[in-house]
Protein backbone atom coordinates (compact mmCIF):
# COMPACT_ATOMS: atom_id res chain seq x y z
CA UNK A 1 0.00 0.00 0.00
CA UNK A 2 0.89 3.61 -0.95
CA UNK A 3 1.54 5.79 1.70
CA UNK A 4 2.42 9.60 0.84
CA UNK A 5 3.08 13.10 3.09
CA UNK A 6 3.26 16.45 2.30
CA UNK A 7 5.34 17.49 5.12
CA UNK A 8 5.48 21.75 5.48
CA UNK A 9 6.58 23.47 8.25
CA UNK A 10 4.09 26.21 9.52
CA UNK A 11 6.48 29.11 9.26
CA UNK A 12 4.21 31.31 6.69
CA UNK A 13 1.72 30.64 3.78
CA UNK A 14 2.26 28.24 1.40
CA UNK A 15 3.82 29.01 -2.08
CA UNK A 16 3.35 27.27 -5.36
CA UNK A 17 7.01 25.59 -4.85
CA UNK A 18 5.06 23.85 -1.84
CA UNK A 19 2.07 23.53 -3.54
CA UNK A 20 4.19 21.62 -6.05
CA UNK A 21 5.09 19.04 -3.44
CA UNK A 22 2.17 18.27 -2.21
CA UNK A 23 0.71 17.97 -6.12
CA UNK A 24 3.04 15.54 -6.97
CA UNK A 25 2.47 13.24 -3.82
CA UNK A 26 -1.30 13.82 -4.21
CA UNK A 27 -1.17 12.53 -7.68
CA UNK A 28 1.00 9.63 -6.53
CA UNK A 29 -1.17 8.51 -4.18
CA UNK A 30 -3.80 8.70 -6.02
CA UNK A 31 -2.36 7.05 -9.19
CA UNK A 32 -1.32 4.50 -6.71
CA UNK A 33 -4.82 3.69 -5.18
CA UNK A 34 -2.45 5.48 -1.76
CA UNK A 35 -3.21 7.63 1.21
CA UNK A 36 -2.74 11.08 1.51
CA UNK A 37 -1.23 12.93 4.84
CA UNK A 38 -0.98 16.13 5.66
CA UNK A 39 1.78 15.91 8.35
CA UNK A 40 2.49 19.75 10.34
CA UNK A 41 6.33 19.49 11.02
CA UNK A 42 6.28 22.13 13.67
CA UNK A 43 9.99 21.41 14.93
CA UNK A 44 11.42 24.68 14.87
CA UNK A 45 9.62 26.43 17.99
CA UNK A 46 10.46 29.87 16.83
CA UNK A 47 9.81 29.92 13.33
CA UNK A 48 6.16 29.23 13.84
CA UNK A 49 3.65 31.51 12.41
CA UNK A 50 0.04 31.35 13.83
CA UNK A 51 -2.62 30.43 10.74
CA UNK A 52 -0.11 28.82 8.76
CA UNK A 53 -1.73 25.50 8.81
CA UNK A 54 -5.41 26.77 7.80
CA UNK A 55 -3.92 28.35 5.06
CA UNK A 56 -2.01 25.77 3.82
CA UNK A 57 -5.54 23.29 4.64
CA UNK A 58 -7.52 25.84 2.47
CA UNK A 59 -5.41 25.91 -0.27
CA UNK A 60 -5.38 22.66 -0.56
CA UNK A 61 -9.07 22.43 -1.22
CA UNK A 62 -8.93 24.88 -3.01
CA UNK A 63 -6.93 23.43 -5.84
CA UNK A 64 -8.97 19.61 -5.06
CA UNK A 65 -6.10 18.31 -2.87
CA UNK A 66 -7.98 16.16 0.07
CA UNK A 67 -6.30 15.04 2.38
CA UNK A 68 -7.08 11.28 3.89
CA UNK A 69 -4.96 11.62 6.75
CA UNK A 70 -4.19 14.70 8.78
CA UNK A 71 -3.33 17.07 10.72
CA UNK A 72 0.12 15.24 12.27
CA UNK A 73 2.66 16.95 14.52
CA UNK A 74 5.80 16.47 14.63
CA UNK A 75 6.80 13.38 17.06
CA UNK A 76 6.73 14.16 20.56
CA UNK A 77 7.08 11.10 22.16
CA UNK A 78 10.69 11.73 21.74
CA UNK A 79 11.16 14.05 24.43
CA UNK A 80 10.82 11.67 26.73
CA UNK A 81 13.92 10.63 29.14
CA UNK A 82 16.15 7.15 28.83
CA UNK A 83 14.71 3.94 29.82
CA UNK A 84 17.96 2.50 31.42
CA UNK A 85 17.01 2.18 35.03
CA UNK A 86 13.33 0.76 34.40
CA UNK A 87 14.72 -2.63 34.11
CA UNK A 88 15.69 -3.15 37.04
CA UNK A 89 12.64 -1.52 38.88
CA UNK A 90 10.30 -3.78 37.32
CA UNK A 91 12.38 -7.00 38.17
CA UNK A 92 12.03 -5.65 41.44
CA UNK A 93 8.09 -5.15 41.27
CA UNK A 94 7.82 -8.62 39.92
CA UNK A 95 6.70 -7.60 36.48
CA UNK A 96 8.35 -9.72 34.00
CA UNK A 97 9.43 -8.81 30.75
CA UNK A 98 8.02 -10.79 27.48
CA UNK A 99 10.55 -8.99 25.18
CA UNK A 100 13.26 -7.24 26.15
CA UNK A 101 17.69 -6.64 25.19
CA UNK A 102 18.29 -9.83 27.02
CA UNK A 103 15.22 -12.06 25.06
CA UNK A 104 14.25 -10.06 22.08
CA UNK A 105 10.96 -10.63 19.70
CA UNK A 106 10.39 -9.09 16.22
CA UNK A 107 10.63 -5.47 17.05
CA UNK A 108 13.83 -4.61 18.14
CA UNK A 109 16.23 -2.68 18.86
CA UNK A 110 15.74 -3.11 22.49
CA UNK A 111 18.85 -1.76 23.59
CA UNK A 112 20.54 1.36 23.25
CA UNK A 113 23.43 1.33 20.68
CA UNK A 114 25.21 4.43 21.08
CA UNK A 115 24.48 5.79 17.50
CA UNK A 116 23.56 9.52 19.54
CA UNK A 117 25.93 11.08 22.42
CA UNK A 118 25.18 14.43 24.18
CA UNK A 119 26.53 17.08 23.15
CA UNK A 120 27.16 19.56 25.74
CA UNK A 121 29.06 22.43 23.31
CA UNK A 122 27.88 25.92 24.19
CA UNK A 123 26.29 28.15 21.87
CA UNK A 124 29.78 30.60 22.29
CA UNK A 125 32.00 27.52 21.15
CA UNK A 126 30.02 26.62 17.86
CA UNK A 127 30.18 30.27 17.10
CA UNK A 128 34.03 29.98 17.48
CA UNK A 129 34.12 27.29 15.48
CA UNK A 130 32.39 28.67 12.74
CA UNK A 131 33.91 31.88 12.34
CA UNK A 132 37.63 30.10 12.41
CA UNK A 133 36.71 27.91 9.53
CA UNK A 134 34.81 30.67 7.56
CA UNK A 135 38.30 32.77 8.52
CA UNK A 136 40.22 29.40 7.04
CA UNK A 137 37.58 29.07 4.10
CA UNK A 138 36.40 26.45 4.38
CA UNK A 139 32.48 25.25 4.87
CA UNK A 140 31.67 25.48 9.28
CA UNK A 141 31.55 21.88 10.05
CA UNK A 142 31.02 20.62 14.18
CA UNK A 143 34.40 19.04 14.84
CA UNK A 144 32.24 15.84 16.79
CA UNK A 145 33.95 17.35 19.82
CA UNK A 146 31.89 15.71 22.40
CA UNK A 147 31.89 12.10 20.70
CA UNK A 148 34.74 11.52 22.33
CA UNK A 149 33.89 12.44 25.95
CA UNK A 150 33.68 9.55 28.17
CA UNK A 151 30.97 8.53 30.85
CA UNK A 152 32.91 9.86 33.91
CA UNK A 153 33.22 13.68 31.84
CA UNK A 154 29.35 12.97 31.24
CA UNK A 155 28.18 11.83 34.34
CA UNK A 156 30.15 15.30 35.75
CA UNK A 157 28.52 17.31 33.47
CA UNK A 158 25.15 15.84 33.69
CA UNK A 159 25.66 16.50 37.67
CA UNK A 160 26.37 20.33 37.34
CA UNK A 161 22.99 20.13 35.20
CA UNK A 162 25.32 21.41 32.03
CA UNK A 163 22.71 22.17 29.13
CA UNK A 164 23.05 19.30 26.51
CA UNK A 165 21.53 18.45 22.85
CA UNK A 166 21.80 15.34 21.23
CA UNK A 167 23.97 14.90 17.82
CA UNK A 168 23.87 11.20 16.12
CA UNK A 169 27.64 9.63 14.90
CA UNK A 170 27.45 10.39 11.28
CA UNK A 171 28.94 7.77 10.39
CA UNK A 172 30.79 7.10 6.37
CA UNK A 173 28.19 6.46 3.62
CA UNK A 174 29.45 4.13 1.55
CA UNK A 175 26.41 2.52 -0.61
CA UNK A 176 24.51 4.24 -2.89
CA UNK A 177 20.63 4.42 -2.70
CA UNK A 178 18.22 4.80 -5.74
CA UNK A 179 16.53 7.90 -5.97
CA UNK A 180 13.23 7.52 -7.98
CA UNK A 181 13.74 10.58 -10.26
CA UNK A 182 17.64 11.22 -9.92
CA UNK A 183 18.79 7.14 -9.99
CA UNK A 184 21.78 5.82 -7.59
CA UNK A 185 23.02 8.09 -5.64
CA UNK A 186 26.11 8.05 -3.12
CA UNK A 187 26.69 11.04 -1.58
CA UNK A 188 29.18 10.95 1.60
CA UNK A 189 27.32 13.50 3.85
CA UNK A 190 30.38 13.31 6.46
CA UNK A 191 32.73 14.98 4.69
CA UNK A 192 30.83 17.93 4.88
CA UNK A 193 28.52 17.86 7.68
CA UNK A 194 29.32 17.17 11.33
CA UNK A 195 27.59 15.15 13.87
CA UNK A 196 23.72 16.67 13.12
CA UNK A 197 22.15 18.03 16.10
CA UNK A 198 18.58 15.26 16.36
CA UNK A 199 17.27 16.56 20.15
CA UNK A 200 17.74 20.23 20.92
CA UNK A 201 18.59 21.61 24.59
CA UNK A 202 15.09 22.33 24.48
CA UNK A 203 14.17 18.74 24.23
CA UNK A 204 12.59 19.49 20.61
CA UNK A 205 13.62 17.22 17.71
CA UNK A 206 15.35 18.74 14.83
CA UNK A 207 13.69 18.39 11.40
CA UNK A 208 15.61 15.55 10.65
CA UNK A 209 15.16 13.30 13.05
CA UNK A 210 11.66 13.96 13.38
CA UNK A 211 11.01 13.64 9.68
CA UNK A 212 12.43 10.14 10.10
CA UNK A 213 10.58 8.68 13.04
CA UNK A 214 7.60 10.21 11.90
CA UNK A 215 8.30 8.60 8.19
CA UNK A 216 8.71 5.34 9.67
CA UNK A 217 5.82 5.42 12.13
CA UNK A 218 3.47 6.74 9.94
CA UNK A 219 4.11 4.08 7.43
CA UNK A 220 5.47 6.18 4.69
CA UNK A 221 6.21 4.45 1.81
CA UNK A 222 7.55 7.03 -0.86
CA UNK A 223 8.84 10.67 0.17
CA UNK A 224 8.67 12.65 -2.74
CA UNK A 225 10.14 16.20 -1.99
CA UNK A 226 12.35 18.82 -3.59
CA UNK A 227 15.42 18.39 -4.79
CA UNK A 228 16.63 21.00 -1.95
CA UNK A 229 16.16 17.76 0.50
CA UNK A 230 18.25 15.26 -1.67
CA UNK A 231 21.69 15.96 0.35
CA UNK A 232 19.77 15.51 3.57
CA UNK A 233 18.63 12.17 2.80
CA UNK A 234 21.74 9.81 3.08
CA UNK A 235 22.04 11.28 6.79
CA UNK A 236 18.29 10.40 7.04
CA UNK A 237 18.99 6.81 5.58
CA UNK A 238 21.90 6.45 8.16
CA UNK A 239 19.39 7.17 10.72
CA UNK A 240 16.49 4.85 9.25
CA UNK A 241 20.12 1.83 9.23
CA UNK A 242 20.66 3.57 13.59
CA UNK A 243 17.00 1.78 13.76
CA UNK A 244 17.09 -1.22 12.28
CA UNK A 245 14.07 0.16 9.96
CA UNK A 246 14.03 -0.22 6.25
CA UNK A 247 13.90 3.48 4.67
CA UNK A 248 11.17 4.46 2.09
CA UNK A 249 11.49 5.14 -1.15
CA UNK A 250 13.10 8.55 -2.24
CA UNK A 251 12.04 10.53 -5.26
CA UNK A 252 13.35 14.07 -5.24
CA UNK A 253 11.41 16.61 -7.27
CA UNK A 254 13.41 18.77 -9.71
CA UNK A 255 13.96 22.10 -8.78
CA UNK A 256 11.44 24.88 -9.46
CA UNK A 257 12.70 28.09 -10.83
CA UNK A 258 10.81 31.73 -11.12
CA UNK A 259 11.71 35.17 -12.37
CA UNK A 260 15.20 35.40 -13.33
CA UNK A 261 16.23 31.43 -12.95
CA UNK A 262 15.94 32.54 -8.86
CA UNK A 263 14.36 29.45 -6.33
CA UNK A 264 11.09 30.36 -5.55
CA UNK A 265 10.82 31.77 -2.42
CA UNK A 266 7.97 32.80 0.44
CA UNK A 267 8.16 36.28 -0.55
CA UNK A 268 7.53 36.73 -4.39
CA UNK A 269 4.38 38.31 -4.36
CA UNK A 270 3.51 37.21 -7.66
CA UNK A 271 3.62 33.79 -6.48
CA UNK A 272 0.88 34.12 -3.34
CA UNK A 273 -1.46 31.63 -4.41
CA UNK A 274 -4.04 33.63 -2.48
CA UNK A 275 -3.52 36.51 -5.83
CA UNK A 276 -4.46 33.59 -8.00
CA UNK A 277 -7.44 33.21 -6.14
CA UNK A 278 -8.25 36.43 -5.11
CA UNK A 279 -8.19 37.06 -9.19
CA UNK A 280 -10.37 34.26 -9.91
CA UNK A 281 -8.59 32.31 -11.68
CA UNK A 282 -9.31 28.52 -11.60
CA UNK A 283 -7.51 25.93 -9.57
CA UNK A 284 -6.77 24.26 -12.47
CA UNK A 285 -4.71 26.92 -14.30
CA UNK A 286 -2.61 26.86 -11.13
CA UNK A 287 -2.38 22.64 -11.24
CA UNK A 288 -1.43 23.38 -15.24
CA UNK A 289 1.46 25.96 -14.25
CA UNK A 290 2.65 23.74 -11.62
CA UNK A 291 3.02 20.75 -13.62
CA UNK A 292 3.54 22.13 -17.19
CA UNK A 293 7.08 21.93 -17.73
CA UNK A 294 7.89 19.55 -14.00
CA UNK A 295 6.96 16.34 -16.49
CA UNK A 296 5.92 13.31 -14.90
CA UNK A 297 2.98 12.61 -17.17
CA UNK A 298 2.42 9.88 -19.97
CA UNK A 299 1.63 13.07 -22.54
CA UNK A 300 3.67 15.72 -23.53
CA UNK A 301 1.00 18.34 -23.69
CA UNK A 302 -1.54 18.72 -19.88
CA UNK A 303 -2.39 22.25 -20.19
CA UNK A 304 -6.34 21.94 -19.76
CA UNK A 305 -6.14 18.82 -17.95
CA UNK A 306 -8.13 18.69 -14.92
CA UNK A 307 -7.43 17.28 -11.48
CA UNK A 308 -8.86 13.77 -12.03
CA UNK A 309 -7.21 13.72 -15.89
CA UNK A 310 -3.85 14.19 -14.08
CA UNK A 311 -4.23 11.37 -12.20
CA UNK A 312 -4.98 9.33 -14.98
CA UNK A 313 -1.84 10.57 -16.64
CA UNK A 314 0.69 10.72 -13.95
CA UNK A 315 3.80 8.37 -14.17
CA UNK A 316 6.61 9.15 -12.01
CA UNK A 317 9.26 7.29 -14.15
CA UNK A 318 8.33 10.04 -17.03
CA UNK A 319 9.75 12.71 -14.41
CA UNK A 320 12.49 14.24 -15.51
CA UNK A 321 15.45 15.87 -14.01
CA UNK A 322 16.04 19.48 -15.32
CA UNK A 323 14.96 21.99 -12.95
CA UNK A 324 11.57 23.37 -14.42
CA UNK A 325 10.43 26.92 -15.08
CA UNK A 326 7.25 28.45 -13.35
CA UNK A 327 5.87 30.35 -16.21
CA UNK A 328 3.16 32.61 -14.17
CA UNK A 329 2.88 34.99 -17.24
CA UNK A 330 1.24 31.94 -18.64
CA UNK A 331 -1.65 31.90 -16.51
CA UNK A 332 -3.76 33.78 -18.55
CA UNK A 333 -3.44 32.01 -21.60
CA UNK A 334 -3.75 28.83 -19.66
CA UNK A 335 -6.50 30.02 -17.79
CA UNK A 336 -8.41 30.33 -21.12
CA UNK A 337 -8.10 26.93 -22.15
CA UNK A 338 -9.87 26.04 -18.92
CA UNK A 339 -12.68 28.99 -19.15
CA UNK A 340 -13.51 27.70 -23.15
CA UNK A 341 -13.56 24.00 -21.84
CA UNK A 342 -15.83 25.30 -18.87
CA UNK A 343 -18.28 27.30 -21.02
CA UNK A 344 -18.98 24.56 -23.27
CA UNK A 345 -20.80 22.58 -20.45
CA UNK A 346 -24.43 24.04 -20.28
CA UNK A 347 -24.46 23.53 -16.61
CA UNK A 348 -21.08 25.25 -15.81
CA UNK A 349 -21.65 28.14 -18.14
CA UNK A 350 -24.47 29.63 -16.15
CA UNK A 351 -22.77 29.22 -13.05
CA UNK A 352 -20.12 31.00 -14.26
CA UNK A 353 -21.69 33.59 -16.23
CA UNK A 354 -23.35 34.64 -12.44
CA UNK A 355 -19.97 34.03 -10.70
CA UNK A 356 -18.47 36.51 -12.63
CA UNK A 357 -21.28 38.97 -12.63
CA UNK A 358 -21.36 39.25 -8.91
CA UNK A 359 -17.49 39.95 -8.53
CA UNK A 360 -18.24 42.47 -11.56
CA UNK A 361 -20.94 43.95 -9.85
CA UNK A 362 -18.99 44.20 -6.71
CA UNK A 363 -15.48 45.39 -7.94
CA UNK A 364 -16.90 48.22 -9.17
CA UNK A 365 -19.57 49.11 -5.97
CA UNK A 366 -16.44 48.91 -3.89
CA UNK A 367 -13.55 50.24 -6.14
CA UNK A 368 -15.15 54.19 -6.61
CA UNK A 369 -11.68 54.87 -7.78
CA UNK A 370 -11.40 54.57 -11.60
CA UNK A 371 -7.99 52.95 -11.23
CA UNK A 372 -8.72 48.92 -13.36
CA UNK A 373 -7.58 46.51 -10.71
CA UNK A 374 -6.55 43.52 -12.23
CA UNK A 375 -9.02 41.43 -10.99
CA UNK A 376 -11.59 44.03 -13.27
CA UNK A 377 -9.39 43.42 -16.26
CA UNK A 378 -9.36 39.98 -15.82
CA UNK A 379 -13.12 39.40 -15.07
CA UNK A 380 -14.09 41.56 -18.17
CA UNK A 381 -11.40 39.72 -20.38
CA UNK A 382 -13.35 36.79 -19.23
CA UNK A 383 -16.52 38.44 -19.68
CA UNK A 384 -15.63 39.48 -23.36
CA UNK A 385 -14.72 35.93 -23.71
CA UNK A 386 -18.05 34.22 -23.01
CA UNK A 387 -19.57 37.03 -25.35
CA UNK A 388 -17.35 36.38 -28.19
CA UNK A 389 -18.44 32.56 -27.34
CA UNK A 390 -21.77 34.09 -27.80
CA UNK A 391 -23.07 33.55 -24.11
CA UNK A 392 -23.63 36.73 -22.46
CA UNK A 393 -25.58 37.55 -25.80
CA UNK A 394 -26.59 41.14 -26.46
CA UNK A 395 -28.08 41.62 -22.87
CA UNK A 396 -24.33 42.11 -21.12
CA UNK A 397 -22.81 44.25 -23.94
CA UNK A 398 -23.02 47.49 -21.81
CA UNK A 399 -20.35 45.75 -19.68
CA UNK A 400 -17.81 46.25 -21.90
CA UNK A 401 -18.87 48.97 -24.79
CA UNK A 402 -20.30 51.82 -24.15
CA UNK A 403 -22.02 53.78 -26.83
CA UNK A 404 -20.29 55.47 -29.48
CA UNK A 405 -23.04 57.94 -30.79
CA UNK A 406 -26.06 58.95 -28.71
CA UNK A 407 -29.75 58.38 -30.63
CA UNK A 408 -32.30 60.24 -29.05
CA UNK A 409 -35.51 58.22 -28.94
CA UNK A 410 -37.59 58.67 -31.28
CA UNK A 411 -40.09 62.10 -30.87
CA UNK A 412 -37.81 62.97 -27.96
CA UNK A 413 -37.16 66.83 -26.98
CA UNK A 414 -33.30 67.55 -27.23
CA UNK A 415 -33.63 69.83 -24.37
CA UNK A 416 -35.41 67.62 -22.26
CA UNK A 417 -33.13 64.64 -22.93
CA UNK A 418 -30.11 67.00 -21.62
CA UNK A 419 -32.00 68.24 -18.95
CA UNK A 420 -32.84 64.73 -18.13
CA UNK A 421 -29.33 63.77 -18.29
CA UNK A 422 -28.25 66.92 -16.54
CA UNK A 423 -30.53 65.82 -13.30
CA UNK A 424 -29.64 62.38 -13.50
CA UNK A 425 -25.46 62.95 -13.44
CA UNK A 426 -26.76 65.49 -10.31
CA UNK A 427 -27.88 62.69 -8.57
CA UNK A 428 -25.24 60.80 -8.97
CA UNK A 429 -22.61 63.51 -8.18
CA UNK A 430 -24.59 63.19 -4.84
CA UNK A 431 -25.95 60.15 -3.77
CA UNK A 432 -23.72 57.33 -3.30
CA UNK A 433 -26.81 55.46 -3.64
CA UNK A 434 -26.29 52.96 -6.69
CA UNK A 435 -27.93 50.08 -5.65
CA UNK A 436 -30.66 48.74 -8.33
CA UNK A 437 -33.35 49.69 -5.91
CA UNK A 438 -32.08 52.80 -5.04
CA UNK A 439 -31.25 53.90 -8.22
CA UNK A 440 -34.76 53.51 -9.53
CA UNK A 441 -36.62 55.29 -6.63
CA UNK A 442 -34.43 58.05 -7.06
CA UNK A 443 -34.85 58.39 -10.35
CA UNK A 444 -38.55 58.36 -10.04
CA UNK A 445 -38.64 61.02 -7.44
CA UNK A 446 -36.77 63.48 -9.73
CA UNK A 447 -38.83 62.50 -12.88
CA UNK A 448 -41.93 63.40 -10.51
CA UNK A 449 -40.72 66.60 -8.98
CA UNK A 450 -39.33 67.99 -12.66
CA UNK A 451 -42.68 66.49 -14.42
CA UNK A 452 -40.56 64.36 -16.86
CA UNK A 453 -42.17 61.20 -17.92
CA UNK A 454 -40.70 58.39 -16.34
CA UNK A 455 -40.76 55.92 -19.18
CA UNK A 456 -39.51 58.78 -21.54
CA UNK A 457 -36.60 59.70 -18.65
CA UNK A 458 -35.41 55.44 -18.56
CA UNK A 459 -35.54 55.64 -22.82
CA UNK A 460 -33.14 58.58 -22.49
CA UNK A 461 -31.09 56.94 -20.45
CA UNK A 462 -30.54 53.42 -21.68
CA UNK A 463 -29.49 55.60 -24.96
CA UNK A 464 -26.85 57.02 -23.16
CA UNK A 465 -25.47 53.74 -20.99
CA UNK A 466 -25.86 50.55 -23.84
CA UNK A 467 -25.11 50.65 -26.94
CA UNK A 468 -28.15 48.23 -27.08
CA UNK A 469 -31.89 49.03 -26.56
CA UNK A 470 -32.34 45.44 -25.27
CA UNK A 471 -31.26 43.93 -21.57
CA UNK A 472 -31.21 44.34 -18.33
CA UNK A 473 -33.34 47.51 -16.11
CA UNK A 474 -32.02 50.54 -15.97
CA UNK A 475 -31.52 50.11 -11.99
CA UNK A 476 -29.96 47.02 -12.82
CA UNK A 477 -26.92 48.42 -15.67
CA UNK A 478 -26.23 51.55 -12.99
CA UNK A 479 -25.63 48.85 -10.22
CA UNK A 480 -23.20 47.40 -12.48
CA UNK A 481 -21.46 49.51 -14.34
CA UNK A 482 -21.02 51.28 -11.04
CA UNK A 483 -21.12 55.06 -10.08
CA UNK A 484 -18.22 56.22 -12.35
CA UNK A 485 -18.96 54.34 -15.39
CA UNK A 486 -22.60 55.85 -15.35
CA UNK A 487 -21.42 59.33 -14.90
CA UNK A 488 -18.57 59.15 -17.32
CA UNK A 489 -21.16 57.65 -19.94
CA UNK A 490 -23.82 60.24 -19.21
CA UNK A 491 -21.41 63.22 -19.53
CA UNK A 492 -19.91 61.61 -22.47
CA UNK A 493 -23.87 61.87 -23.64
CA UNK A 494 -23.78 65.65 -22.92
CA UNK A 495 -20.95 66.55 -25.42
N1 LIG B 1 9.33 20.16 6.65
C1 LIG B 1 10.07 20.02 5.44
C2 LIG B 1 9.79 21.23 4.56
O1 LIG B 1 9.31 22.19 5.05
C3 LIG B 1 9.70 18.72 4.78
C4 LIG B 1 10.76 18.08 3.94
C5 LIG B 1 10.39 16.66 3.59
O2 LIG B 1 9.41 16.47 2.85
O3 LIG B 1 11.02 15.74 4.09
O4 LIG B 1 10.02 21.27 3.39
Amino acid sequence: EVRVRFAPSPTGEIHLGGLRTALYNYLFARANNGTFILRIEDTDQTRLQKGTQEKITDILKWVGITIDEGLYYCFTRLQKGTQEKITDILKWVGITIDEGPDNPGDYGPYIQRKKAYRCFCSERRLKMLKKEALLQGETPKYDNNCRHLNDEEIEKKLENNAPFAIRFKLDDFTETWPDLVYGPISYNTATIEGDPVILKSDGFPTYHFANVVDDHFMRITHVLRGQEWLVSTTKHILMYNAFDWSPPQFAHLPLLLGKGNKKLSKRQGDFRIQNFKDHTYFPETILNLLTENGSGFKVKNIVGMNMKELIDNFDLSAMNRHSSHLNVERAMDINKVHLIRKLSDARQRDVMVQQFLEIYQKEHVIKSTSMIEPSTEYVMHVLEEMALEDLLKDEYEYLWSAPDVIALPEHTDKDLALSIIRHVIALFRKSGRVVEKAVTDDIKEICEKNDILYAICMKVLRRCLTPTQKGPSIGEIVATLGRNTTLQRLEHALK
